[in-house]
């Protein structure tokens, strides 16, 4: 296992819209077990594949749903992701991206949504999510086509210290 270089804004590659995942072998295996061990070292709940380098539509996320700090945490690995509904309803909130450090923006985001992805041995899947999680996936879905949260932002900031601790993103 290793924990990989964090690319940050503005790196250019940040910006490009990556590419499919086609082959799910021993080499993608090894990825998203990095990509988990550089995104709880960072720490973060979320981590995207052109976040650490590759041009990959790859998004692992590791989130606890509950404030209990016994809970365990929920591991995703969204592969091809694609959101295929979005609640009206919409709610804004502050979040955070481990590629622009020291900032966070207020961002409106899809309360609920559906996205279908494959796993990582590229069996199907279909995830409802809502809330902090469904925030996360919109996130990291906009990192694969290049699309940053200081795009949506309402404004972006250094966040207090009280700010900072709500981040979860
Ligand atoms: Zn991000």
């Amino acid at each position: 296992m290793a924990i990989l270089d964090i690319m940050t804004f503005p790196d250019p590659f940040l910006r490009l819209k990556a590419k499919q995942v086609t082959k799910f072998d021993a080499e993608l295996q090894t990825l998203i077990e990095n990509m988990f061990e550089t995104m709880r070292a960072a720490p973060g709940v979320g981590l995207a594949a052109p976040q650490i380098g590759e041009s990959l539509r790859l998004v692992v996320v590791e989130y606890t749903e509950d404030e209990d700090e016994n809970a365990k945490p929920k591991k995703y690995v969204l592969i091809n992701p694609e959101i295929v509904k979005r609640s009206e309803e919409t709610v804004t909130d502050l979040e955070g991206c481990l590629s622009l450090p020291g900032l966070v923006g207020s961002v409106e985001r899809h309360q609920s949504v559906t996205v279908k992805a494959k796993n990582r041995f590229g069996k199907p899947l279909k995830i409802e999510a809502e809330e902090w999680l469904a925030r996360i996936f919109q996130h990291e879905i906009d990192h694969l086509d290049g699309v940053l949260y200081i795009d949506r932002a309402e404004e972006v900031f250094e966040p207090t210290p009280e700010e900072a601790e709500q981040i979860k993103d």
